[in-house]
């Protein structure tokens, strides 16, 4: 059996946090959830960095940063530098501090992993990229064995290939519907809900290009990244825009 591929749109590696160039940092206003095998290694570890994760990691009712005033994680620096990487290295982070603004679809023979719009480092890269989304593989060494792909999900990859192909826009307003599509339709492969995602892809384009009413295309890349902040992490909101008549 072969292993899976991993597949990224091509912007992909050209990826790097801005860190202190941030307006939106990610490290303020989330209360980031720590996973259990970092939470772990932080009650271990030596030193003053030891305490102040131990200080600042509650472990009730599971692992996550106490928020220090102005909703900041406790670890951000006046400079919005992340003070566990500038003293341990990028090793040390937990899952969702390493992952962010990634997001993973696993298809039956491969992974596909995309940059989320919340990032505005990463919307500026999607919605300024100069031509249609492509997607190329890295080569990242995966331990999940390769499958074959059920109908139903090679209908799904059919389907959203059409969806891709048949973009009539041009420009940053084409790349977003092209991402709203990658980021929001390898979901039915979890609950089958192929036509409510479609439409929540239409609705979700709809309100981010009505909001920004043609302006500049930094004007479209903040208000992309707040609907994405506002919507895409909030299961309640997407479930409004999957249902709404
Ligand atoms: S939002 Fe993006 S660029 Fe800004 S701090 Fe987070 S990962 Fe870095």
């Amino acid at each position: 059996m072969n292993k899976m591929t991993v597949f990224a749109p091509d912007y992909y590696t050209g990826f790097r946090c801005i860190a202190g160039a941030c307006r939106h940092s990610c490290c303020v206003g989330w209360e980031i959830d720590v996973d259990p095998d970092t939470a772990e290694r932080y009650q271990t570890m030596d030193g003053a960095l030891g305490e102040k994760l131990r200080r600042c990691v509650s472990m009730d009712p599971f692992p996550h940063f106490i928020l220090s005033a102005g909703e900041r994680c406790p670890f951000l620096t006046d400079q919005n530098l992340c003070e566990i990487i500038l003293q341990a290295g990028e090793g040390l982070l937990c899952q969702i501090c390493a992952d962010h603004p990634r997001f993973r679809n696993y298809w039956s023979d491969r992974v596909e992993i995309g940059l989320g719009l919340a990032c505005e480092e990463a919307a500026r890269l999607i919605l300024t990229s100069p031509h249609p989304l492509r997607l190329v593989p890295l080569s990242v060494e995966t331990e999940e064995e390769a499958e074959i792909p059920s109908e139903e999900e090679s209908a799904l990859l059919r389907r959203r290939d059409q969806l891709l192909a048949s973009v009539s826009e041009t420009g940053p307003p084409a790349r977003l519907r092209e991402y709203l599509i990658y980021r929001h339709l390898a979901d039915a492969l979890y609950d089958g809900r192929v036509t409510e995602r479609v439409r929540l892809v239409d609705r979700a384009f709809e309100r981010i290009i009505t909001a920004w009413d043609g302006r500049s295309v930094s004007d479209l890349i903040e208000i992309a990244r707040a609907f994405s902040n506002e919507v895409e992490y909030d299961d309640e909101k997407l479930e409004q825009l999957l249902t709404a008549p």
